[in-house]
């Protein structure tokens, strides 16, 4: 399926001369892909340059600095005999002064060559002063009149991994770009010249060649070409999802609302402002023919649980069914409990499926859903497998959804017939952000939190002072309340994580005794869960944990949040993290411990979130602070999941790429006229081809 003129850019790197199976792991390592292909190559662009532009006369040389001199070669002076650790010397000169170059465990016969006595040659590198004399030590570079005229005097720097040279990456590059063909202009002709991109091929080449330092920034044309180039490749894959998912259509559900009724009768408060009009979108969606896509966004514990039930409850009242998926175990369980009573009261029909139900059990529900038994089901992505089937599956409802992907929201929602989707995230994302991860998605907002909500006190304390904040959890919890205490993430490994856990909770069980429990990521679901329960219900008061407990986890009882090493999170996450608590009506606080001295942005970070707990000033904040990588807590920089586009540079771009690719799928929603066909090719060059088998056939 993929056009032949692509293929010689999806042949393994190792393809190219001087890429063997060894070099080829270490290109997997740094392309962060497992067989690295050339496209993957080309793809990884310059982190910099050198510039050996500067040519002065030797008596106008600064010492330290890189330079390129056209000299005279003199005398060699071979390191003697029996001291070949000694340097081997080359004296060299202009007409304006001397520079003697060195070299140490050189072979005499190839300095000889490459450098003959009395010819002029050009030599590249950074000359020092020692003992009042120029020299420079290892020339990176020595060429006679022909080589020089062939010199790159600007060379392209790359991101490099252990073992992996400069010379490797860039002799490779210069292979991967002569293979490539030249393609069709998949861009508007007139956008294009608008905008002054170069072609494709151009824009790498200009990257991968720079004529100046200045040719390899993002800023450039020819980044942004490429930039512009994958984000309305991802622009154009959402909205064939999205036309795919529309198409679809003909099945509203409503009902006359007896069922939620109920439900709302039963609950002990009633719904925000907020809630009320968020369901209210849903249902009209709901009743209409065309599916349903749409966001709700919500700060933690602005209650989207109970809009996303009560949505739920309209199709079932409709006779459909409904999935509710959250992305783990512990926080389908808790789901699951907060729901089972409310749905109980309604008479629907409840099930909870995740990888811990098994056997007899498992076979029950998973029969019983097929033929309709159940009404709302609550589970993890163990919804998405092949075995289960609905008899009629019209909401699905996925929580936190940035941690799921495209793929696996297709695969719930083609487990019935037009199933509307219904996508709940803690998360306050800007618009722009939605536009990158979901597409166009319709948006719900609760902005106002459920009433009689105190303020969180949040105070930023130095980790020194640990012990001071131990006193003053020990007098709360002689106080009867509960605290959570959350140890950080440290270098992405789940063993160490684990271990400055397990020391931190060895520590306040020998204070506090059994009123201490543990919980991490390593803990099996049903120890997790127990764990859980018994704070909850009370029975332990001081709960240590490690991020397990980021998402979403309700104990309304619990009033403070203790965070070590927040200088480690990300603003999002510290966020959700206090969002743990000022759930119930008590005072909280948040603590946050950090270890001095603090950076710039992480000193920033945490003022935030000491004056303020709105989500989505929070958010926007983030955004300024980290860019739009950092906000989903997926990458360091970039956006996540794009290799060129960067947000702070290319963000302003997503809007015409969303447009474009609306456009282009309203004049030829098949890709079939010759821009069309050209579109194709970009779709596959950023592995968008998924999507292509959604156009639609003829
Ligand atoms: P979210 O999922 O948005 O983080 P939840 O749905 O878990 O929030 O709700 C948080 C808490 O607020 C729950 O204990 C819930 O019972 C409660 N709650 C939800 N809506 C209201 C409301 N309108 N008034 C009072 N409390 C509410
Ligand atoms: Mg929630």
């Amino acid at each position: 399926m993929r056009p032949d003129l692509l293929n010689p850019l999806f042949a393994s790197l190792t393809s190219l001369t001087g890429v063997g199976p060894k070099l080829a792991k270490l290109y997997a390592r740094l392309l962060d892909v497992e067989a690295p292909r050339i496209v993957d190559l080309l793809f990884h662009l310059p982190s910099g340059t050198i510039d050996r532009r500067a040519r002065p006369k030797l008596n106008e040389v600064v010492p330290g600095t890189l330079i390129t001199v056209a000299v005279t070669v003199g005398k060699h002076r071979p390191s003697p005999p029996h001291r070949s650790r000694a340097p081997y010397r080359v004296y060299t000169s202009d007409d304006t002064g001397d520079l003697t170059l060195t070299f140490f465990n050189a072979r005499q016969d190839y300095l000889e060559k490459l450098l003959p006595e009395g010819e002029l040659r050009y030599v590249s590198g950074t000359a020092e002063l020692y003992d009042g004399t120029l020299q420079m030590v290892h020339p990176d570079r020595v060429v006679d009149e022909a080589g020089f005229a062939s010199l790159p005097l600007v060379e392209p720097v790359y991101p490099l991994t252990e073992g992996l040279a400069l010379g490797n990456v860039r002799r490779a590059m210069d292979s991967a770009l002569a293979k490539l063909p030249e393609l069709p202009e998949w861009q508007d002709a007139a956008w294009a010249s608008q905008q002054r991109f170069p072609q494709f091929t151009a824009a790498l080449n200009s990257l991968h060649r720079p004529a100046e330092p200045r040719d390899v920034l993002p800023e450039t044309l020819a980044w942004t070409r490429l930039a512009y180039d994958e984000l309305l490749a991802g622009q154009l894959a959402l909205a064939l999802l999205r036309a795919h998912m529309r198409r679809q259509s003909g099945r509203g559900s409503s009902s006359e609302g007896i069922v939620r009724t109920r439900i709302v009768e039963a609950l002990p408060y009633s719904l925000t402002a907020s809630q009320a009009q968020a369901l209210n979108d849903i249902i009209t969606d709901l009743a209409l023919p065309q599916r349903m896509l749409r966001l709700l966004q919500g700060d933690v514990g602005s209650g989207k649980t109970v809009v996303a039930l009560l949505a739920a409850a309209t199709v079932i009242e409709a006779g459909r069914q409904a999935a509710f998926m959250a992305p783990t175990e512990l926080l389908a369980r808790q789901h699951h409990n907060t729901i089972l009573p409310l749905a109980q009261t309604a008479g629907l029909r409840v099930a909870i499926l995740t990888g811990r139900e098994r056997g007899r059990e498992r076979a029950d529900t998973l029969a019983r859903l097929a033929i309709g038994d159940i009404d709302l089901i609550v589970g993890t992505h163990a919804l998405f497998q092949e075995e289960v089937a609905f008899k009629d599956l019209a909401l699905a409802i996925v929580d936190e959804q940035h941690r799921f992907g495209v793929h696996q929201r297709l695969a719930l929602t083609q487990k019935g017939d037009a199933v509307d989707v219904l996508v709940l995230t803690a998360t306050p994302i800007p618009r722009t952000l939605v536009l990158t991860f979901f597409g166009d998605m319709d948006i719900s907002e609760l902005r106002e939190k459920p009433p009689g909500r105190l303020p969180i006190d949040t105070r930023t304390i130095d980790l020194a002072r640990v012990t001071e904040v131990e006193d003053a959890v020990g007098r709360a919890l002689d106080e009867g309340q509960r605290a959570y205490w959350v140890c950080p993430l440290v270098e992405d490994s789940e063993k160490i994580d684990l271990a400055a856990a397990e020391a931190r909770f060895k520590e306040l069980k020998g204070r506090f005794g059994d009123l201490v429990d543990l919980v991490h990521g390593r803990m099996k679901g049903a120890e997790k869960d127990r764990a859980m329960e018994r704070f909850a219900a009370g029975e332990t008061r001081l709960l240590v944990a490690t991020t397990v407990i980021e998402v979403g986890v309700d104990v309304p009882e619990a009033t403070i949040m203790v965070v070590e090493h927040a200088e480690r999170f990300g603003l999002a996450q510290l966020h959700q993290l206090r969002g743990r608590i000022g759930r119930g009506t008590g005072r909280s606080t948040c603590l946050l411990l950090y270890k001095s001295p603090l950076g710039d942005t992480a000193k920033a970070r945490l003022s935030i979130l000491r004056e303020t707990e709105d989500g989505f000033r929070i958010a926007e904040e983030d955004l300024r602070l980290r860019g739009e990588g950092d906000l989903l807590g997926t990458r360091q920089s970039g956006l996540p999941g794009f290799r060129i586009a960067r947000a702070e540079v290319h963000g302003k771009f997503l809007g015409a790429a969303r447009d474009d690719a609306g456009l282009i799928l309203n004049r030829d929603p098949g890709l079939a006229t010759p821009r069309g066909e050209a579109l194709r090719h970009l779709l596959y060059l950023f592995e968008k081809d998924e999507a292509i088998r959604l156009i639609r056939a003829g």
